[in-house]
């Protein structure tokens, strides 16, 4: 198993996309860090002090030293996730993944659905250009698409709903963004970490990436396959009320903001999120 070749898809590569939040971030309980990479979140839970961590998701391509110098800031030098697991596949959230894993040699979990995509046996439909939105979603095809190989190193989540290490976490399948897309919620004090099932900037749009202006809305529509089953996902968590998201793209949302948000996204998403044309719109 030490030896099995681990690598990225062939088109795997340094994207020169950046935010006002690079680099920063930002405690969103005691026990939960958003920290953005470019463009993307990684979240990790568990309280420094503790020793016990796990990270959520693993950056853009590139990015590990960043990764590990954000989890040494916070939990100390030399040390290291419990376990890394993954919202889904995408390019932007499994970037740093194979340096973390030789780094680490901790296990990674995903959904069963998304395995495909992280073991080189399937690959993402090609992002839409033609979708309705800004210069990001025209500039989308250059993104890397092609599937990370992980190997036996990645493992489904138990089916039962539970997290491993993070026994107050219950994962929900929640697709549409991709199908084997998951977000992580703890009910004692309902705080959320919803990958891209919902974002709280547009991703299509390279103004609002670029100034990270906060609005509450749907994944981002370059890559989204499944409208109809987005939406049911959005509705999902909005029935949870959560009272923090932290999300794939954009700041963490809390309270009211959050609340009426999600509300106004689960109850108007055709109109706020799904494009007006594109290619998987039907
Ligand atoms: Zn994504
Ligand atoms: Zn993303």
């Amino acid at each position: 198993m030490a030896d099995e070749p681990l690598h990225y898809g062939e088109d795997y590569h340094f994207i020169p996309a950046t935010s006002a939040a690079s680099g920063l971030g930002v405690s969103v309980r005691p026990d939960l860090y958003c920290h953005t990479i470019q463009i993307v979140n990684i979240c990790l839970v568990g309280r420094p002090g503790d020793g016990a961590f796990v990270l959520i998701d693993a950056g853009m391509p590139g990015s590990a030293d960043d990764i590990i110098s954000a989890v040494e800031d916070r939990f100390g030098s030399g040390s290291r996730p419990q376990a890394i697991i993954l919202t889904h596949g995408h390019f932007d959230h499994v970037g740093a993944l194979i340096e973390l894993v030789r780094e680490w040699n901790v296990p990674v979990y995903a959904h069963k659905d998304e395995l495909p995509y992280l073991t080189g046996k399937a690959r993402y439909p090609e992002p839409d250009a033609s979708v309705e939105g800004g210069l990001l979603a025209k500039i989308s095809p250059f993104f890397p698409n092609e599937p990370i190989q992980l190997g036996s190193r990645v493992q489904p989540l138990p089916e039962d709903g539970t997290v491993p290490h993070l026994p107050e976490f219950r994962w929900l399948h929640t697709p549409g963004h991709t199908p084997g897309h998951i977000s992580l919620f703890r009910p004692r004090d309902a705080a959320l970490i919803a990958g891209d099932a919902f974002v709280t900037v547009r991703q299509d749009s390279l103004y609002k990436v670029l100034t990270q202006q906060t609005e509450i809305t749907g994944p981002p529509r370059y890559y989204t396959i499944d409208w109809t089953a987005a939406r049911e996902s959005v509705r999902k968590l909005a029935a949870l009320f959560p009272s923090v998201a932290v999300t794939g793209h954009g700041a963490p949302v809390a309270g009211d903001e959050l609340r009426d948000g999600l509300t106004k996204l689960a109850c108007d998403f055709d109109r706020i999120a799904v494009p007006d044309y594109g290619k998987y719109v039907h």
